[in-house]
């Protein structure tokens, strides 16, 4: 039987074809529909058989049928097509959220699913373009991939809404053929609207970020403020009182294996002040997304990565006992972590005392749940990633979020270096404003200024600790500035330069994360 036949005919999800066969076949329904088709895409189920392709830069989605209830679902033109002497219906769709929603609901394996406690490596993508990059790094191995993963605020700061970083991921998983199951991970969340756009995106991973609600000062007070402090917590809001707070934790031994958490006034004050508003609005916000969700499955982080101070072994405890106690659950937890976590570039600390510190944490985090650890600004971190894997065993998540742009422009400045050269320059311009909402320490005195390269060096910007970190917090700017309405002064050229050379970008994306998984695997 001729091989569209034989997948027509399948009522299930069909298997991957053999990559020769795959290539002989998306050759074929690329004569007829007139594109460029992605082998791994090649699918059929239900008697519908799905596949991606391409014409110039823009994707189509492409839908082989003789009619069927499957395929009246998406949206596009269609017309009769010859293959394999068979004559059947080929409907030619846009890649646009509709479809999207179609393709998630045909295709199981292109919508997101829930991690549980696998360990597993978050692969933010700003322009929307990366996650086929990010598959062929996850495919070899070790750590469950979170594909759509974008906070609140680089939404804001891309002009992307929850829907397109969920189609974004949609259309590469289905593109690249991955059948293994991603996440989706609404990141930095601070707010029940925040919740409810996510929630109605499809995202099933909520990140709880109350770094607001963490009192800072709390490091500092004095005893009688930490009192009044404690004092004015909202406590109906924590089903307890500060009468009970003795009760739940003076002259205990928290016993975690290796060591034991005692509490004494003071640290106790300390922690209630400083984490116990970040609880209860955790708390609110869990309880607000679980009636969002209602019966569906989903997952939730706390994080307090963003704060200005760590968080101390007994604060951590005293967040997660209590979140505990107030029925809370969730996967990961994200505290700030000693030392610091700059964007895009290595661990800036003392080693030794990480490694201490981080060896308590994970003891919490299996005595307390076990819930997995969470590593925020986790790209490049390279020096940390063996003491994370020994001590923490498989209750990691890696967080990586803007990297992904900077191995976009590495690819990019291959492809279009004097467009590269213009970015750099930009963002030279942008850095004084744009650092401020983030953790970084670049002195772009030590960059060099984009007429001293020759085109073979410009990605040496992106190897150097200044320069990747000035591009880093740079995206924003880079991504929106307009210079009349509507027209974008590097945007649509950067999408159209990693369009043109999609390999390239790939390829920049799948060494870079090569190496964060590898440590971890
Ligand atoms: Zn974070």
């Amino acid at each position: 039987m001729p091989l569209i036949n034989q997948l027509l005919t399948s009522p299930e999800l069909t298997l991957p074809l053999p990559p020769e066969q795959a290539e002989a076949f998306a050759a074929d329904l690329g004569r007829a529909a007139n594109l460029v088709v992605y082998p791994r895409s090649i699918v059929a189920r239900g008697g519908v058989l799905f596949f991606l392709g391409r014409r110039d830069t823009t994707k189509h989605l492409g839908v082989v049928h003789a009619g069927g209830a499957l395929a009246g679902e998406f949206t596009g033109q269609t017309r009769d097509v010859t293959l394999n002497e068979s004559t059947l219906m080929l409907t030619l769709c846009l890649t646009d959220h509709a479809n999207a929603l179609a393709l998630r609901r045909a295709l199981p394996f292109t919508a997101p699913v829930t991690l549980g406690l696998s360990k597993s490596v978050g692969c933010g993508d700003r322009l929307g373009l990366a996650t086929p990059g990010h598959v062929r790094a996850v495919q070899k191995g070790g750590m469950t991939p979170i594909f759509a993963q974008q906070s609140i605020r680089e939404m804001t700061r891309t002009q992307r809404t929850p829907d397109q970083v969920m189609d974004d991921a949609t259309w590469g998983v289905f593109q690249e053929g991955w059948r293994e199951g991603f996440g989706a991970d609404a990141d930095h969340l601070k707010t029940t609207e925040d919740v409810d756009r996510c929630v109605a995106a499809g995202f099933v991973f909520f990140t709880v970020d109350p770094g607001d609600h963490v009192d800072n000062a709390a490091d500092a007070d004095d005893l009688g403020t930490l009192r009044q402090k404690v004092e004015d917590l909202p406590w109906e809001d924590m089903e307890a009182s500060s009468e009970d707070l003795p009760r739940l934790y003076l002259d205990r031994e928290f016993d975690l294996g290796d060591f034991a958490i005692t509490f004494d006034q003071e640290t106790l004050l300390r922690a209630a002040a400083k984490y116990g508003r970040a609880v209860a609005h955790t708390r609110r916000l869990y309880h607000h997304l679980a009636g969002q969700m209602g019966d569906r499955p989903f997952e939730l982080e706390m994080s307090v990565d963003e704060t200005d101070t760590p968080t101390t072994i007994p604060e951590h405890y005293f967040v997660a006992s209590e979140l505990k106690r107030l029925g809370v659950r969730w996967v990961s937890l994200a505290p700030r972590y000693i030392g610091r976590f700059e964007k895009g570039v290595d661990y800036i600390g003392d080693l030794t005392a990480f490694e201490a510190d981080f060896a308590q944490h994970a003891a919490i985090a299996r005595a307390l749940g076990p819930y997995k650890l969470s590593l925020h600004s986790g790209s490049d971190k390279f020096s940390i990633y063996p003491i994370c894997a020994r001590v923490a065993g498989d209750l990691v998540h890696l967080k990586t979020a803007g990297t992904s742009y900077l191995e976009a422009l590495r690819a990019m400045a291959g492809i279009d270096p004097a467009l590269f050269r213009e970015i750099l320059a930009f963002a030279f311009e942008r850095y004084d404003e744009d650092r401020a909402t983030y953790h970084v320490s670049a002195d772009p005195a030590k960059v060099p200024a984009p007429d001293q390269l020759a085109d073979g060096e410009l990605a040496s910007v992106l190897d150097r600790f200044d320069g990747r970190e000035m591009l880093h917090v740079t995206f924003g700017s880079v991504l929106t500035t307009q210079d009349t309405e509507g027209s974008y002064r590097y945007r649509d050229r950067l999408l159209a330069a990693l369009e043109a050379d999609e390999e390239a970008h790939y390829a920049a994306l799948e060494a870079h994360f090569d190496r964060h998984i590898a440590p971890f695997s």
